[in-house]
């Protein structure tokens, strides 16, 4: 298992933010990967859902953002045993 910081490529400035932290997965993986490669196949954890769910600010530009694209998410272990 492995917590994780979670980032997405911003559709709006091109940078990449984080949007979320210390999310905890039983089969997430071991290196950084996008979470289409990390769930491809299988149902995405809920936490993760969730958090795509919501609208996101943009920090450079201030837009609210909607990530739909699933390779475009980023699962970064900060912890994985
Ligand atoms: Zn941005």
């Amino acid at each position: 298992m492995g917590v994780y910081d979670i980032y997405i490529l911003c559709d709006e400035c091109f940078d990449v933010h984080r949007i979320g932290t210390g999310i905890t997965l039983e089969d997430g993986p071991a290196n950084k990967q996008s979470i289409d490669e990390a769930y491809a196949g299988k149902k995405l954890p809920s936490d993760i859902a969730s958090l795509l769910n919501n609208d996101f600010q943009c920090p450079n530009t201030g837009k609210s953002i909607v990530e739909k694209d699933n390779s475009q998410v980023f699962l970064v272990p900060v912890v994985f045993i």
